[in-house]
């Protein structure tokens, strides 16, 4: 089943990097929803947060800790950010690929 995230992180369909390495690509969103927006996803295909395992624990945890160093090199690690994970239908989630959406540069508020 050909997944758009997998995609992207193989380099077949074009997307704006912000840091790559073995476990992990990020980039810039395409709808980005504020000043910086970037995508975190695992290069492995993993649906959403509900089909991690213990397996993954080692790989969540790098993933944060991308997160962290991306919002260093953004910019937003003192004024903050916030880190969202959506997960199936209720949560609106369109890509079926794990990915942490970090969204930061402004004021957030929760209906946004
Ligand atoms: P979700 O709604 O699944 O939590 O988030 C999916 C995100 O992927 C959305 O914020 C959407 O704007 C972004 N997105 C969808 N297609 C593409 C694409 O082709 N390229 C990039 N860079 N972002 C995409
Ligand atoms: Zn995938």
């Amino acid at each position: 089943m050909s997944c758009l995230f997998c995609e992207i992180a193989k380099g077949n369909i074009p997307s704006t990097k912000v840091y790559e390495d073995e476990l992990v690509y990020a980039f810039r969103d395409i709808a980005p929803q504020g000043p910086v927006h970037v995508l975190i996803i695992p290069r492995k295909h993993i649906e959403s947060a509900q089909a991690l395992t213990a397996a993954d624990d080692a790989l969540l945890c790098h993933m944060f800790a991308c997160a962290r160093q991306i919002a260093e090199s953004e910019g937003v690690a003192k004024t903050g950010y916030r880190l969202i994970t959506n997960v199936g239908d209720d949560a609106g989630q369109s890509v079926h690929h794990l990915h942490l959406h970090l969204i930061g540069g402004k004021t957030l508020k929760w209906d946004n």
